[in-house]
């Protein structure tokens, strides 16, 4: 069989500007990274506290790794499970206020995992149209019955709640939308799934660190308890600055997964050095409220050069910050644009987003300075005009 049906596929795909490619970078994760070869100022990544370079959590991977090696040799449920995995579960079940949590090797694995362990074709689930991409695959991939409601919209769920017979209802949300940046109306939510009988379950990959007081994410935002979102789901990937996920609730939820999740069961569990690298970058998170702070104050600087110079924000104050462009393509020649002035914004083109929204998406982080700010908004006044 020959391939030249894919090579039409690849082509229709650069013809429409939405042909990805991948960037090599030769430096940590930080404001300013090495990219082939080239310093640039980068405003791309999802390290929002700037943790995934920080000297005591690269000191305690190291620490562990020496003490428990690299590999985690087998999965959890065979002799995989180690005393590094287990105390960042419990560490994780104290902080998010919960009996358990549960690791995952990743955010994908966790949302496929759980959704997959809850429901199956008795069952229906409920999503927002624009949750993330691991969360409608989870959905579409547990055969139960699948339903999109609006954006963000508890009356357009409770209308799809009411019309089901289902036995078992899951209505899955972002706790932060990823491409947007604004935040789930979780309360409204929650009250409209207890109101059907149905569980919320809430994948707050973008909220953990970044939200609450003690970065407890948007539960800890809306002050909501387990009665209200049942199942929660954090990445360590981003403000954690580490890798893996983790779901946190019950103990029937945490054994169920434990003993159905089929993407917990059947890979090799994470490193542990990474999880004793999560553990340190837990405290930092929790404890260092200046890099909150400091996030906050660098998003309002950022709004205020934004609208001085006429873009258009989307309704977000976490450090997910878009300029919606529209056109994939200005929106990829306004990064170009930027990348020659030395400056890394991603441009998120269809099918990420909507057609007709792409955007840059600029993220914060803590690490970045006031200087590095305006940098950004002298590069997006040059390169917009
Ligand atoms: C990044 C992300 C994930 C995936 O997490 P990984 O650990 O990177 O696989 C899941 N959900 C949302 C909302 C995300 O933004």
């Amino acid at each position: 069989m020959s391939f030249d049906t894919l090579g039409a596929d690849l082509l229709a795909r650069k013809e429409a500007s939405l042909y990805r490619e991948r960037r090599t970078l030769q430096s940590p994760q930080a404001p300013e990274v090495l990219v082939d070869g080239r310093r640039c100022l980068a405003f791309c990544s999802n390290d929002y506290l700037g943790l995934a370079n920080h000297p005591e959590v690269i000191r305690a991977l190291q620490d562990a790794a020496n003490q428990y090696g690299v590999g985690g040799g087998a999965s959890h449920l065979v002799n995989g499970h180690s005393q590094a995995h287990h105390a960042l579960e419990e560490a994780l079940a104290e902080f998010t206020g919960r009996p358990r949590a549960l690791l995952f090797s990743t955010g994908y694995m966790a949302n496929l995992g759980a959704v997959n362990a809850l429901l199956s074709k008795q069952d229906a689930v409920f999503e927002d149209r624009l949750n993330h991409a691991s969360l409608l695959d989870a959905g579409l991939l547990c055969g139960a019955r699948f339903q999109r409601y609006l954006h963000n919209d508890p009356e357009s769920l409770a209308q799809k709640l009411a019309r089901t017979e289902a036995r078992r209802k899951l209505v899955v949300t972002d706790g932060v939308f990823s491409m947007d940046g604004n935040l789930g109306n979780l309360p409204e939510l929650a009250a409209a799934a207890k109101a059907a009988g149905a569980w919320l379950m809430v994948d707050d990959a973008h909220g953990f660190g970044c939200l609450g007081q003690q970065g407890g994410g948007c539960v800890e935002y809306f002050n909501l308890g387990m009665d209200d979102v049942p199942v929660l789901v954090g990445t360590l990937g981003k403000a954690f600055g580490t890798a893996g996920a983790f779901v946190a609730g019950s103990e029937e939820l945490i054994e169920t997964l434990i003993q159905f999740a089929r993407t917990y069961i059947y890979t090799t569990s994470m490193p542990p050095a990474v999880a004793a690298a999560t553990l340190t970058s837990l405290r930092l998170l929790r404890e260092e409220n200046w890099r909150r702070d400091k996030l906050n104050a660098l998003v309002g600087q950022f709004r205020k050069g934004c609208e001085q110079l006429g873009l258009t924000l989307m309704d977000s104050f976490t450090p997910i910050q878009p300029i919606v462009i529209g056109d994939a393509a200005r929106a990829m020649q306004i990064s170009q644009n930027l990348e020659a002035q030395d400056i890394f914004v991603g441009a998120i083109r269809p099918p990420t987003v909507p057609q007709g929204t792409a955007r840059l998406r600029v993220t914060l982080s803590a690490v970045h300075t006031e200087e590095q700010v305006d940098r950004l908004l002298d590069a997006l006044e040059s390169a917009t005009r």
